[in-house]
């Protein structure tokens, strides 16, 4: 708290000296104001000649003074450069000062040339000055600039040199004469020491404006060395403009030289400390403005002068026109440079906007579209038309890159984007939008979604080389088409959409290519439903039954039970769906626990003597504990164990094969039968056939159809051999044709399953359905 409060009141005294120093910036500006009304007034004629002189003399003697009075007070306070600068100044100052005072008291008359020791004085606080601006330059630009400095920049400044020597030349040349008779500094009779003194003040001017230019905002002593440029230049420039007003012959010519007062007075200024600023808004900054102006300075006084020239009636010789000339030439030039350098400026600003916006948009690597682009792309598409979304993602990703590093993880993803980038049209999108997932948008594509779908394996079908060997790519795709009479969704809910769909697909196995439909998000809730029944029944879950029936009399002689499940919102959503859902989520042991509760309730309470058939999860076959939650079911139906079939559906492969017969040995043991489901397709292979003591097989009703009917029974009668031998029953599913029928009972098929003989139903329907089988 009270660090708080000390803080407070720091925040409180920092901004009562920045006040302070506000109304100081105030009070320095009035007497700047004052004095220069005064000099006015003393210039006007009010009083006599002499008097004005005096009056000039005492303000010149009161600024200067005030210089070494403030430089001497300040510098006593400071150490090290700030303290040295500062004294160097009231050296200077002193020197000129001295000399001053030698020639006011050993002159001859008004005017009068100096004496020898006050030239001296004059050419050593010449130096003097010299030296100091170049200790600040030393500050205010060396140490090497954060950039360097530019060709434009470096010409820039040179030519506002030039410009600046030039503009002093000019005036120094036309002060002629009159530097001549001692009205001027050095007040020399000499032309030599005056032209001599005249090339120290050019030099004075020259670094003064020079350095004024280049110094950096962020260097210390900016704003004391504008002002003490300020001043050295108004001095110098008052200086000949003395001499020039004195060779023209205007009358109270020296009064009117103010630079001599105002010049001290800038310079005293220049001694008080100041506080390095922070870099602030340009506008604001009085030294930014100062910098802008400065260059144009002695061009623009060059112009009065010349005017002023003019009009008195004065002729203007050939090397002053010829320096003017050059002068103007000189700022067209600096001109020309700036407004070059600015537009190189405005382009490269451009270019960094537009390489930035295209970074943001883009992705690295493919230089793709990234997300963002593309949910740009899908609004604007949204109520525009007919267009399909489409998430491709790559199989088996992972293995490329541990195959071949991420060099070649990435280079695949390239090549499979070139790819893709074929196979759509000019108006779509193709964007990269995650690891090895990419999205397609078919805008204003009156196409079916499954077209596309087929268009796009197409052109992933072929192998794509990386690092010399060739790898085949398959994807998983999702896909939305929006119906045009539901209302407007948004960018996110499609991607979303694309992303369930994808996912859907990918629980499903791999090369998918599902679209969206509403029961696809839903089915995800499952594992939902199946936690919060607590071992219960969930809402919405049922049984439907379907005959295994005898052939040729389809007798049936067994029921298999199918899970069913009407979402809350009242979807129906498909038993793989949800399966898939369920398994994926960890509950497959649950869901199967509970089915074969329910189905062996149903079954017993039904009253119908026949055989059930149950599905299981192959993962279960690794568990003891599902053995001994079989046996306490059937004891608790009081059904005989030789009364179930389990049937092991397979979502992924079996791991350990020897581990999961022996499971099926230990069911055997208690009386119940196991069947692989589904074979012949997918993982359920010869192999299993081989390692696992199944009493049943049941032949996957993709084997039942096909062009040749004659192919299909050679199939059928080599499994039943093979089968017959090893001693397993066949289960022929998916039976919906007569056709059909006859064709597995003439390959040996004793058993079969399909539409033919009943789709799947509840068990109360089952008594009719009973009915019907024996009448035919
Ligand atoms: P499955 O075990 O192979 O079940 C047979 C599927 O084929 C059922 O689909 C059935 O309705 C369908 N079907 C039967 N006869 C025909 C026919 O003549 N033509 C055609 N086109 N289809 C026929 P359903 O009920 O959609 O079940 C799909 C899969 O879901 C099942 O395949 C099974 O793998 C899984 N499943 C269903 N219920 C359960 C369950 O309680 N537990 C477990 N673990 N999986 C289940
Ligand atoms: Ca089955
Ligand atoms: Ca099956």
């Amino acid at each position: 708290m009270r660090h708080h409060g000390k803080s407070c009141r720091g925040a409180a005294r920092g901004e009562r000296e920045a006040q302070v120093s506000a109304t100081g910036g105030q009070l320095r500006l009035g007497l700047v104001i004052a004095v220069l009304l005064l000099l006015l007034v003393n210039v006007s004629g009010l009083w006599s000649d002499t008097t004005a002189q005096r009056v000039y003399a005492v303000l010149q003697a009161c600024t200067g003074i005030a210089v070494l009075i403030v430089g001497l007070a300040v510098a006593s306070r400071l150490t090290g450069v700030a303290r040295t600068w500062r004294l160097l100044v009231v050296a200077t100052i002193l020197c000129q000062t001295v000399g001053e005072a030698i020639w006011w008291f050993t002159r001859g008359g008004t005017g009068g040339t100096a004496a020898a020791p006050a030239i001296a004085a004059y050419f050593l606080a010449a130096l003097l000055a010299l030296v100091v601006l170049a200790l600040l330059a030393r500050i205010g630009i060396g140490g090497g600039h954060p950039h360097g400095l530019d060709r434009a920049a470096r010409a820039v400044a040179a030519i506002d040199g030039v410009v600046a020597a030039i503009s002093f030349a000019i005036l120094a040349m036309l002060a002629g004469v009159g530097a001549l008779t001692g009205v001027a500094l050095p007040r020399s009779g000499s032309t030599t020491v005056v032209a001599a003194y005249s090339v120290l003040e050019l030099m004075v001017v020259v670094a003064a404006v020079l350095i004024a230019m280049l110094y950096r905002p962020d260097r210390p002593y900016r704003t004391n060395f504008m002002l003490l440029a300020g001043g050295a230049v108004a001095i110098v420039t008052s200086d000949r403009l003395m001499a020039y007003l004195h060779t023209v012959g205007v009358e109270r010519g020296d009064l009117w030289s103010f630079g001599l007062v105002l010049g001290p007075l800038l310079i005293a200024y220049a001694m008080l400390p100041t506080k390095p600023r922070p870099a602030q808004d340009p506008d604001r900054d009085a030294m930014y403005w100062a910098q802008l102006l400065l260059p144009y300075s002695g061009f623009f006084g060059t112009a009065l002068l010349f005017a002023f020239h003019v009009l008195i009636g004065q002729q203007l010789n050939p090397f002053v026109v010829c320096g003017a000339v050059t002068m103007v030439s000189l700022v067209a030039v600096r001109q020309v440079i700036v407004m070059r350098a600015q537009s190189q400026l405005t382009q490269r600003l451009y270019d960094a906007q537009q390489r930035l916006a295209h970074q943001v948009h883009h992705d690295p690597l493919t230089g793709l579209p990234n997300r963002l682009l593309l949910s740009e792309r899908l609004d604007a598409a949204i109520g525009r038309g007919p267009f399909v979304l489409i998430f491709v993602d790559l199989d088996d990703f992972k293995e490329v890159n541990d195959r071949f590093g991420h060099a070649g993880g990435d280079e695949l993803l390239c090549l499979v984007g070139n790819r893709l980038r074929r196979c759509i049209g000019e108006s779509d999108t193709l964007a990269r939008i995650g690891g090895d997932e990419f999205a397609i948008l078919i805008d204003g594509s009156h196409d079916p979604p499954d077209v596309i779908a087929d268009r796009i394996r197409v052109a992933l079908r072929d192998p794509f080389a990386i690092h010399g060997s060739s790898i085949r790519v398959r994807a998983s795709m999702g896909l939305v088409r929006p119906n045009p009479d539901d209302p407007l969704p948004t960018s996110d809910d499609l991607l979303r959409q694309a992303d369930v769909s994808m996912y859907a697909g990918k629980r499903v196995g791999k090369d998918t290519a599902v679209i969206y439909r509403p029961s696809l998000g839903v089915s995800t809730d499952f594992p939902t439903a199946l936690r919060t029944a607590k071992g219960g029944i969930p809402d919405g879950f049922r049984l439907a039954y379907q005959p295994v029936v005898r052939l040729p009399d389809a007798v049936p002689v067994a029921l298999e039970a199918l899970a069913r499940w009407t979402a809350p919102n009242g979807t129906e959503i498909q038993p793989d769906a949800f399966v898939a859902a369920a398994e994926a989520a960890g509950l497959g042991a649950m869901l199967d626990a509970m089915v074969l509760n329910l189905a062996c309730r149903e079954m017993c309470s039904a009253g119908i003597n026949l055989v059930l058939h149950v599905n299981i999860g192959g993962a279960r076959l690794g568990s003891i504990a599902f053995e001994q939650q079989v046996r306490r079911t059937l004891a608790r139906c009081g059904m005989t164990p030789n009364q179930l079939v389990l049937e092991i559906t397979e979502t992924v492969p079996l791991l350990d094969l020897a581990d999961a017969a022996s499971q099926i040995a230990r069911l055997n043991a208690i009386g119940v039968k196991v069947a692989l489901d589904d074979f012949g397709a997918g993982y359920s292979s010869l192999t299993y056939l081989h390692s696992l003591p199944v009493q049943m097989i049941k032949l996957d009703r993709g084997l039942a159809v096909g062009p040749e009917p004659d192919r299909i029974e050679t199939l059928y009668r080599s499994v039943v051999r093979l089968s017959d031998e090893l001693g397993v029953d066949v289960i022929a599913e998916g039976i919906e044709s007569a056709a059909q029928a006859s064709t597995v009972y003439a390959a040996g098929c004793r058993l079969a399953q399909g539409h033919l003989f009943g789709q799947a139903a509840p068990i109360d329907a089952l008594a009719s359905l009973r009915e019907v089988l024996s009448a035919r």
